[in-house]
């Protein structure tokens, strides 16, 4: 047990100190990773009690690890969670709550635009099993409320979404729901100390722990959090059984290594993407930026509610002008991308490296072109990851990219 009162401290000593403490083995300060399949019992009797979940401890890895255990505990200490679970990726855990909780029959919401992995379940997956889905703009209350069935038993969504930043009010959704019906909030795009999607009524937070929660682009990992009821089911059912997909305990010592400076990361993301999409908001070759910290984004009230202490994410979008130096903004775009220095031009979010791609050719491929105009994916969008090097620098490469263009 820690010796401090996590209870009463802030988000920066809580993110370094919760599910943390020295090995009993030697004192190790740093988690140890426990690279190991299985554990070990002194007598059949201990091997029974542990089975049946009698007396505490560790079985076989896939159930449970303690490198791997000491990450669920300080992801559910930043979430506010009773507890949470583990998975080897963002995909694992958005499958893993899937399994749990819907069955043939059952009647499922989502949100128009969702991560590309979870636009193939929604679409595809969860309807060959024979769960009926509905696509919802969240966002739409009223249309959130005509959607919903007597079957109705989740609504999904992102908040803010991918890649155009839509807020959506989690407070409002669960009203809508009601109790009977589990709401989950993928917060990947705003962990705490940004976002607490269980304290303003989601029933499940989950995040693709690759992005900002590792945050050194090194690793893939999934954490699902809630109440200790649903997460026991989602481990026993789907991280177990059905899905087969805990992390690897060397990477869930990489994300705990990685959460250590979440506070100042965060921090700092959102900072440098304040600065880009102001910076972007007022070039003249640019038609709109859609980043939650700007005025002019469509829900900046709400995020102003939502999100806490003014952290409005390091994800932001932005479309060119059409008729750039007499290109589309297509082409003008793909330019503009081919000529800056420091972003990779790459998937992924939340590194320390500014990452740059082009949704309707990358991530967002596989979605049609009319669901992805109906989500307001243009062509001509380009999404940026925002590092965290210095803001002037990145600012200075703008430069020098839009006037090669
Ligand atoms: C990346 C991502 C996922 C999937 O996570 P993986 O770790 O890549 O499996 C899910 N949701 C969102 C919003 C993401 O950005």
């Amino acid at each position: 047990m820690s010796k401090i009162d996590l209870s009463r401290v802030d988000f920066e000593t809580l993110v370094i100190h919760a599910g943390q403490t020295p090995d009993p083995n030697y004192g190790a300060l740093a988690t140890p990773i426990y690279q190991t399949s299985t554990f070990c019992f002194d007598t059949v009797e201990e091997g029974a009690g542990k089975f049946a979940q009698e007396i505490p401890g560790f079985v076989y890895s896939r159930g449970g690890n303690p490198t791997t255990r000491a990450l669920e505990l300080k992801c559910a200490a930043i979430e506010g969670a009773e507890d949470a679970v583990a998975a080897a990726s963002g995909m694992g855990a958005v499958g893993a709550v899937m399994t749990a909780f819907l069955r043939p029959g059952d009647h499922a919401i989502f949100d128009l635009a969702v991560y590309g992995g979870t636009n193939h379940m929604a679409s595809k997956n969860l309807p060959d099993m024979g769960v009926e889905v509905s696509r919802v703009d969240t966002g739409d209350v009223e249309a959130l409320k005509a959607a919903i069935r007597p079957n109705t038993k989740m609504i999904y969504f992102e908040t803010p979404n991918n890649p155009m930043m839509k807020v959506t009010d989690i407070r409002a959704v669960k009203a809508a729901a009601g109790p009977g019906i589990r709401v989950v909030v993928d917060g990947t795009f705003a962990p705490p100390p940004m976002q607490h999607a269980l304290a303003l009524g989601a029933d499940i937070v989950l995040h693709s722990v690759t992005k900002y929660i590792n945050g050194h682009g090194d690793v893939l990992g999934g954490i699902v959090a809630g109440k200790a009821e649903d997460i026991k089911t989602i481990r026993a059912n789907s991280i177990t059984k059905i899905n087969g997909c805990p992390p690897a305990p060397f990477n869930s010592y990489l994300v705990l290594r990685g959460m250590k400076t979440l506070a100042l990361r965060i921090r700092r993301h959102c900072a440098n993407a304040m600065e880009v999409a102001r910076y972007l908001e007022e070039s003249p070759f640019v038609k709109a930026v859609y980043y939650p910290g700007l005025e002019s984004h469509p829900q900046h009230e709400l995020a102003k509610r939502q999100m806490e202490e003014g952290l409005f994410g390091g994800m932001l979008s932005f479309e060119l002008k059409d008729d750039v130096k007499g290109l589309s903004s297509f082409e003008a775009g793909k330019k503009l991308v081919n000529s800056l220095k420091i972003p990779a031009i790459a998937v992924s979010l939340g590194d320390p490296d500014t990452l740059i791609e082009h949704p309707a050719s990358m991530t967002h491929m596989a979605v049609s072109k009319e669901d992805r105009l109906a989500a307001g994916i243009t062509d001509g969008l380009i999404r940026l990851s925002v590092g965290l090097e210095s803001a002037k620098d990145l600012i200075a490469d703008f430069q020098q990219a839009f006037s090669a263009l």
